[in-house]
């Protein structure tokens, strides 16, 4: 069987066909191309940590972060670098290749980006990708995280164009897709996707899907989270979303952006081990193991692992092939940037 193009050019007919086939056939096809790509009894596993919690300026209603809704959640300053660093290597330790950094941030200010740089340059000592979610990002800003190895930089889309602004009020989409525009033009990976279950239609599922499988180059990672609806937010009572429709949003994923990791997400600890087989039969593979990683033991961790061991499926290895070729990307990005920094101020002379 030949592989399937990568496309970029889906229209919203095409993926509406493709989410409301018979199940069967949705995920046979789905499965075909996973299989083209990537080897189907590996799974990236992920690890999260939150190194500023709380009190985000930013509306998002799904959130319990938002300084906007009272969830009880403590807020948290941002955490101390050897903090930062000593549950990444709790994280390697049980076997996560991948360290992910998220603050809720309406965007980094100057005053904590070397810390976050400092962050960035340990983790990777340590023999770990690394990811950050810091929210909105400048170009200077965006340059400096590849200069200090980032590997990864996580910017959500969350929904379809149409219905965001139901969601978040105080950032637009297109500051979205700016942002993830400077990161892809440092070099970076993009990690990138969106939260079901929040009261969108299925037209809008698909407007979320389109959106990041037409962008230039597919996010290489693809987060797709199942609401995990908190109390004291406004989608606390919304609609739960049939777990069916939560797997066919998988394999369109998978079918759409085939190179891509496609990431079972939040909501996965609500979900029962049938339901994240399906997932994984759908084409997802990649998982984050979850906040609050403990330093000395992880039962979710154990709990995950057992059920790989069932399913007859691996941690997916880090690939140092691929970190060469995304060392090589970021260098060329940086003396693009100098070039044409050369280029415009010599052109202001
Ligand atoms: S920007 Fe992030 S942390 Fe802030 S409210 Fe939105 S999702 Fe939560």
């Amino acid at each position: 069987m030949t592989a399937p193009v990568t496309r970029h050019d889906w229209k919203p007919a095409e993926v509406l066909t493709l989410l409301r086939q018979p199940f069967n056939d949705l995920l046979f096809q789905a499965q075909t191309v996973h299989r083209q790509h990537f080897d189907a009894n590996r799974v990236q596993v992920s690890t999260l940590l939150s190194i500023k919690t709380g009190a985000c300026p930013e509306d998002c209603k799904y959130c319990p972060q938002s300084g906007h809704y009272n969830t009880g959640l403590d807020k948290e300053k941002l955490l101390e670098v050897q903090k930062v660093l000593d549950e990444a290597a709790a994280a390697k330790a049980i076997g996560a290749t991948r360290f992910c950094m998220g603050a809720a941030w309406k965007h980094p200010s100057d005053k904590d980006m070397p810390y976050v740089l400092q962050m960035v340059r340990g983790v990777r000592e340590l023999g770990l990708e690394t990811c950050m979610t810091l929210g909105k990002l400048t170009k200077e800003q965006t340059a400096a995280l590849a200069d200090a190895g980032l590997d990864y930089y996580n910017h959500n889309l969350d929904t379809s164009p149409e219905f965001y602004g139901n969601i978040i009020t105080t950032r637009t989409y297109s500051d979205r897709l700016q942002t993830l525009s400077y990161v892809r033009d440092a070099g970076m990976k993009i990690c990138s996707g969106g939260i079901l279950g929040m009261g969108e239609s299925l037209e809008d599922r698909a407007g979320l899907l389109i959106q990041l499988a037409n962008l230039p180059e597919h996010p290489e990672s693809v987060p797709i989270n199942m609401l995990v609806k908190v109390a004291g937010t406004p989608l606390e009572n919304v609609e739960d979303i049939d777990p069916f429709d939560f797997i066919r949003m998988l394999a369109v994923a998978r079918i759409m952006m085939p190179r891509s990791h496609v990431r079972l997400s939040a909501g996965r600890e609500q979900m029962n081990e049938q339901t994240q087989a399906l997932a994984f039969f759908a084409g997802a593979n990649s998982i984050f193991y979850g906040d609050r990683l403990l330093t000395t033991s992880n039962p979710q961790a154990e709990k995950d692992m057992r059920l790989f061991d069932r399913l007859g499926i691996k941690p997916e290895e880090r690939q140092e092939h691929d970190d060469e070729v995304h060392q090589a990307a970021i260098e060329q990005a940086l003396v693009e940037q100098r070039d044409s920094q050369m280029f415009t101020n010599a052109a202001a002379v």
